[in-house]
């Protein structure tokens, strides 16, 4: 028990000093140290864990309720731990994925999931509901909420909102209804995964057929950086990019029009030469 106290008053002497403990609501980092330290840990490994659990305290340094994506640095590398998720819907049904829609010219920067009008949508992680607002021409009703994970989620089309701005949640807590607000044709769910104002697929944290998550964690790493993997010196590859198939479209003719060869298609999307295309289907070759 002592070694325990100890240990909390090392680590808390340790935030203070880098300035995490002031207006940051402390119990949200005492909350995290706490899940991740049995009194059987060696001290190394807590302070690998806090690592990762210190900057998604200090990665945001304002707190504000207007804007959804927002540019700011983002760190090398972060591991987003995905610990404590709660499906954001019960649905299995993706109809769109993440990605560059090239007809519209324009990115998709969420995953898109089938739900009825009325069915609850629940917060994924514990957090705080940083905006709840309406936009006729886009997300119609639509909440986004910061998590003590470091990421930030984001709720579009939903009929009707359940929580107010600044309210804290609890993972599984329902936050809206699914709806057709906005910019939508049908009754869908538009979810986004957002680390400090940067889009990243959906599908690499959750996957909604299995309604798990796709591990305990998520590494993202900015492209290009380098990083150390059993012992090697290695480099984080570049942004996924997608291609939508059109009709008569082939590998060879997508590998030819990006550029790439047809392996790397194949194997980015798990084909084999005798897989069959179809149009509206979401390829990454890149
Ligand atoms: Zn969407």
């Amino acid at each position: 028990m002592k070694r325990t106290k100890l240990l909390f008053a090392f680590l808390l002497a340790l935030f203070t000093m880098n300035g995490v403990a002031q207006d940051k609501p402390i119990e949200n980092v005492l909350v995290c140290k706490g899940m991740i330290m049995p009194d059987s840990l060696p001290v190394h490994n807590i302070l690998l864990n806090e690592a990762y659990i210190v900057p998604a305290m200090e990665m945001y340094p304002d707190w504000e309720n207007t804007r959804v994506h927002y540019t700011a640095e983002l760190p090398d590398s972060f591991r987003i731990d995905l610990t404590g998720f709660v499906m954001p819907t019960e649905s299995r049904k993706i109809t769109d994925i993440f990605g560059y829609r090239p007809r519209r010219r324009r990115m998709h920067n969420g995953l898109d999931i089938k739900v009825q009008t009325g069915d609850t949508i629940y917060a994924a992680f514990d957090g705080k509901v940083r905006i709840t607002s309406y936009q006729r021409r886009g997300y119609g009703h639509y909440v986004v909420i910061r998590h003590n994970n470091g990421i930030e989620t984001l709720y579009a089309h939903l009929s009707k909102k359940l929580v107010t701005e600044d309210q804290n949640v609890k993972a599984g807590e329902p936050i809206g209804l699914g709806g057709n607000t906005g910019r939508s044709t049908g009754s869908h769910l538009h979810f986004e995964t957002i680390l400090l104002g940067k889009c990243i697929d959906p599908a690499l944290l959750f996957d909604f057929k299995n309604q798990t998550t796709t591990g305990n964690s998520y590494v993202y790493r900015k492209p290009g950086s380098k990083y150390i993997e059993n012992g090697k010196v290695k480099y984080a590859g570049p942004e996924p990019k997608y291609h939508k198939v059109k009709k008569g479209d082939t590998i060879e003719r997508i590998a030819r029009k990006h550029g790439v060869s047809q392996r790397t298609i194949m194997k980015l999307n798990g084909l084999n030469s005798r897989s069959i295309l179809h149009p509206g289907q979401n390829l990454r070759y890149q």
